[in-house]
C-alpha cells in the first residue's frame, strides 16, 4: 500500500457479493481499544489522565468496560509495558474473552522508531504477553502510519498473522499470509476528541478544534449506514483513558455496541477472528 498524506490512494474494497462474515452479513466493523496505563500519553508528551481514586483512567474505568463488553469480544491493543505495571489488567482483558494485540512496547512511533530498535520492541511486547499467557496474534504499530510491506518481516518473526496500521476504510489488503486491518483518523476518538491533539488534526487537514460528542456519535452512525450501504468494512478506536473522562462518552460507546449487537447487517469479529476469515476466503488477496 502507498500513503500519501496519511492517506491510502488504492481502490477501496467492497465484498456485496460474499457478505462477511460465516452469516455472510451485509457489512463489518470491528471495535478495538488502544492503549492502557500512562505509557502512551508519556511517549506523546500528553499529561497522564488519572482517576479522583489515583489510578489512571484506564485502569479505573476497565472494569466498567469488560462488563459492558461481556457479549461482545473485541480487540486492545496494549502496549507491552503494560505486562509489567498493569499484569492484572491486561490477564482480565483476557478472562473476559477479549483479544488482545500489540501495540508496540513503549508505545514507539512505528514510522519512525529505527527498525532494529522497533523490531526489539515488538519482540519483547509478544514475548511478555505470551509469558503472562496471552496469546498475541496481531499487531497496531503506534502512531499508525506504516505499510504491510514493510511491516510483513516483523509480523514474520512474531508468528503474527495481521496488522491494523493507519489507512482508509476499505483498505484492507492481504499479503502472502498477512492481513492489513487498516483504521481512518476519523474513526479514532482520541483523534478528534483530545482537546491537545489539535496539531495532529491540522496536519492532516482535519479542523483543529475537537468535535463535540454528539459529532462523534453521529460520525459512527455515518460509518455503520455507509458499510451496510456499501457492503463494507471499517475499523473503530476507542481509547479507555478518553472513555473515562466524561459519562457522555460512554453513552456514545453504549449506545455504538448495542447499535452493532443489534444490527441484522453488521457482523463485529475481533481483528484475529476478522483476519482469519478474510484469509480463509482469500478476501482481502490482490
Ligand atoms: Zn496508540
Amino acid at each position: 500500500l502507498k500513503f500519501v498524506d496519511g492517506h491510502c490512494r488504492e481502490k477501496k474494497l467492497t465484498n456485496t457479493s460474499k457478505g462477511w462474515g460465516p452469516d455472510r452479513k451485509r457489512a463489518a466493523v470491528n471495535i478495538t481499544f488502544d492503549n492502557m496505563g500512562e505509557v502512551a500519553e508519556r511517549r506523546l508528551g500528553l499529561e497522564p489522565i488519572m482517576a479522583d481514586s489515583g489510578k489512571h483512567l484506564s485502569i479505573e474505568i476497565l472494569p466498567r468496560l469488560l462488563k459492558m463488553l461481556e457479549n461482545t469480544p473485541i480487540t486492545y491493543f496494549i502496549e507491552g509495558e503494560n505486562t509489567k505495571a498493569y499484569p492484572e489488567a491486561v490477564k482480565s482483558v483476557r478472562d473476559a474473552g477479549h483479544e488482545i494485540g500489540a501495540h508496540g512496547w513503549f508505545h514507539e512511533n512505528w514510522a519512525t522508531t529505527p527498525v532494529p530498535d522497533r523490531r526489539r520492541a515488538l519482540q519483547e511486547a509478544v514475548e511478555a504477553f505470551r509469558k503472562l499467557g496471552v496469546d498475541v496474534l496481531g499487531f497496531r504499530p503506534p502512531g499508525g502510519e506504516i505499510d504491510l510491506a514493510e511491516l510483513k518481516p516483523e509480523l514474520n518473526e512474531n508468528q503474527l498473522a495481521y496488522a491494523s496500521p493507519l489507512g482508509e476504510e476499505g483498505a484492507d489488503r492481504q499479503q502472502d499470509q498477512f492481513v492489513s486491518l487498516p483504521f481512518a483518523w476519523r474513526h479514532v476518538d482520541a483523534y478528534v476528541l483530545h482537546p491537545e491533539l489539535g496539531a495532529l488534526r491540522k496536519m492532516y487537514g482535519d479542523p483543529e478544534k475537537p468535535y463535540s460528542n454528539e459529532h462523534w456519535r453521529e460520525t459512527i452512525e455515518r460509518t455503520f449506514e455507509k458499510i451496510v450501504a456499501e457492503g463494507s468494512h471499517a475499523t473503530l478506536i476507542f481509547h479507555p483513558f478518553i472513555l473515562g473522562r466524561d459519562q457522555a462518552l460512554i453513552d456514545v460507546f453504549d449506545w455504538a455496541i448495542k447499535a452493532v449487537d443489534n444490527s441484522p447487517d453488521i457482523w463485529a469479529p475481533t481483528c484475529v477472528e476478522m483476519s482469519s476469515w478474510a484469509q480463509k476466503e482469500k478476501l482481502f488477496a490482490a
